[in-house]
């Protein structure tokens, strides 16, 4: 009698997307562009970032072209899960930037939020500054649905750029989104720290309590 077959149930997967390549790639810029078309979509969206990031403005994501999205500034992996769980009937989107800076935890949460059937966009460092894989980036890869891995433009020789090379001597332990003391390098102008603690450092994720 070509009855439609039983609906399914309104449980649907969700989709777990990542962004990823080195500084100056314009990773936050495609979060920004896929979250606002969820946005015109009718999507209820929500995007966070780590609070460390204040180069431009403590509300909301930026990319270096000067586009921005409201995001919400959260300490560290605890208060990322403590103001998104609430918000989980009433959202559908997800946007994670700097991802990198969250630690390990952040991948059971992702799979968390795409059993529940949400869609969750995570922008990320796929390197440190010495070439090696930045956690948790590369586990969130493996588990995604989908890649995307961009690249910048090698400031030395204009080839397509993996790295991102840190220039001069400053031995801070973080330093965020800053032009003239990062630039993208392709392979063979990438020339990373030969002190290998550095490489330690650069990889801690940073929360607010740890800042002086
Ligand atoms: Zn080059």
């Amino acid at each position: 009698m070509g009855s439609a077959p039983a609906a399914h149930p309104a449980v649907h997967p969700g989709r777990i997307e990542v962004i990823t390549g080195p500084m100056f790639s314009g990773k936050s810029e495609e979060l920004i562009r896929r979250l606002k078309r969820a946005q015109i979509a009718k999507r209820r969206v929500v995007c966070f970032k780590p609070d460390l990031d204040i180069r431009y403005n403590r509300n909301a994501i930026a990319s270096h072209s000067a586009q921005t999205l409201d995001a919400l500034a959260v300490a560290n992996f605890e208060e990322l899960k403590m103001v998104l769980l609430p918000m989980l009937d009433t959202v559908e989107v997800v946007g994670i930037d700097e991802a990198q800076f969250f630690d390990p935890s952040l991948v059971p949460l992702a799979n968390h939020l795409v059993h529940k059937g949400l869609r969750v966009i995570l922008a990320g460092l796929d390197t440190t500054f010495v070439g090696e894989p930045f956690a948790p980036i590369p586990e969130l890869m493996a588990i995604a649905d989908e890649v995307t891995k961009l690249s910048a433009v090698c400031m030395q020789c204009g080839a397509p750029a993996v790295h991102t090379q840190r220039l001069g001597s400053n031995q801070s332990l973080v330093l965020v989104g800053a032009a003239g003391i990062y630039e993208a390098r392709c392979r063979a102008c990438f020339l990373p720290w030969a002190e290998k603690q550095t490489a330690e450092q650069l990889e801690l994720p940073v929360s607010a309590g740890t800042r002086s």
